[in-house]
Parts: C-alpha cells; structure tokens; sequence
C-alpha cells in the first residue's frame, strides 16, 4: 500500500504517477487508483487488481491532469473489488482523497455521517474521510482550517493525498503513524509513501513527522502541524529547513 502525489505547471503527470505505482509495488497491493483535476473537475479510475491488470481493464493512462494523485490499496478496511479501491470521493465530487492506513473511529463516524444525510458508496474506512472533509468546507473554513478540524475528528494511522477541485493545483496532505515525504525540485513538487516512487524526479526530499500536514503547489509548499490540546500552527521556514 503506498500513496504518490504530483503537481506542476507544465506537462501531463499521469505518466509518471503510474511509473510511481510501479515504484511502490514492492509494497504489495491488492487494487490501484488515480484522480486528476482536470479544467476544474476531479476525474478518477481505479480497480482492484495489480497495476498491470487494472491498467488493461480501465485504461489509467487515458487520464490528464498537471495535478494528480495516486494509490496502492491493502485492503483493512471492506473487501478487495472495484469500489472499495481508492480514490474516494465526497457526495459533491469536489474532494478525493487516497490513504494509507486505518481509521479506528469507523464505526461511530460512518454513523454520524450517515445521519446527516451522507451516501456513503464503499465499505471503506477511507470514504469517511472525504465526507468528513465535505462537513468541515461546508462550515466555511478555508481548506486548511477544514482539513485540521477533520483530522481531529479522526483516531487512526493515515498519510493522506487530498485534491479540492476548487483549489487544482493544490495536493493536500496528511500524516500519522504511517509513511510521508515530500520531493521537489523547481518546477514540479510531490508526496509519496517513501523514496524510490520519487527518485526519477528529484533526490530532494522532506521527511514529514507525525501531526504535520498542509499542501505542496507547483510553486512551493507549507507545512502545518496539529497541536497536542488542539489546534494547529504553520511551521515556519527556518523549521522546516532543520
Ligand atoms: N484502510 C484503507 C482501506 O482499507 C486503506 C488501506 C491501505 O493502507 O491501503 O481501503
């Protein structure tokens, strides 16, 4: 299971997000995914299978975007098949979100979600997520503020790749418990579960601790980090260059 996220001006990454999901297989995988912006909507495939025989079934590659996000299921969380692969989307198609990890709160929040009207689609602890998000955007945070409110609400282990329609060519991230770095070099900036998904880009990476989240863009990227009594604060330049 493994994450990757790209995001640049430029050129059409869908290419290289698959070469990345090659690069992760090592870490084995039962389904696959991608989602893209693409003129301001969120296009996605995905299936359950190994890369090879997803890519013959939905065609990964038919995808464009400059901004995109990609993933390797290990299912914890509803059974190996089509719909319970990531990406997961809100109710609006405005969030999609992949994840690496497991949420413990599933039952109560699926719960909670549902009562306030949500369709959840899969059996996916995931999905949860991406409504999760929905409900705080709705309350009129900016993204930032939406995603931290979300992530508190949550117990588990995740690193999480986010795309907000309204901000494309923005990758949200997350991490807990579970493996997150950021590659970048001038021009295209990156996530990824670990090192050999990135190395054909660029050997500049960050390692993200536990708590820390935020967004890169094709120009830069920042950091926040969760606070132990709640809240959040940016980490400033001089911080993440230590
Ligand atoms: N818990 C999620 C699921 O079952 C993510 C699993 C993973 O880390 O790949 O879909």
């Amino acid at each position: 299971c493994g994450i990757i996220g790209i995001t640049n001006k430029k050129c059409n990454i869908v290419d290289k997000l698959i070469v990345g999901l090659q690069r992760l297989e090592y870490r084995g995988y039962d389904s696959v995914g991608i989602a893209v912006i693409n003129n301001d909507s969120i296009n996605y495939k995905k299936g359950a299978g190994d890369l090879q025989s997803v890519m013959k079934r939905v065609n990964l590659s038919d995808l464009i975007g400059y901004t995109g996000i990609a993933h390797t299921r290990w299912a914890t969380h509803g059974g190996v098949n089509d719909k319970n692969a990531h990406p997961h989307l809100d109710c609006t198609g405005n969030i999609a979100v992949v994840h690496n990890g497991v949420i413990r709160n599933f039952a109560s929040l699926k719960f909670e979600l549902e009562s306030k009207g949500h369709k959840i689609i899969s059996e996916t602890d995931t999905e949860l997520f991406a409504h999760l998000l929905e409900e705080e955007v709705n309350k009129n945070n900016n993204f930032i503020e939406a995603l931290a409110n979300a992530l508190s609400k949550i117990d588990g282990t995740y690193s999480f790749g986010i795309l907000y329609k309204k901000e494309s060519e923005k990758i949200y991230f997350a991490k807990m418990r579970s493996p997150l770095i950021i590659g970048f070099n001038e021009n295209v900036k990156a996530i990824a579960s670990d090192l050999p998904a990135l190395l054909d880009m660029t050997k500049t990476v960050l390692l993200l601790e536990d708590g820390e989240f935020g967004y890169i863009s094709p120009t830069g990227f920042e950091i926040y980090k969760l606070l132990p009594g709640g809240g959040f604060r940016k980490l400033s330049v001089e911080e993440i260059a230590l």
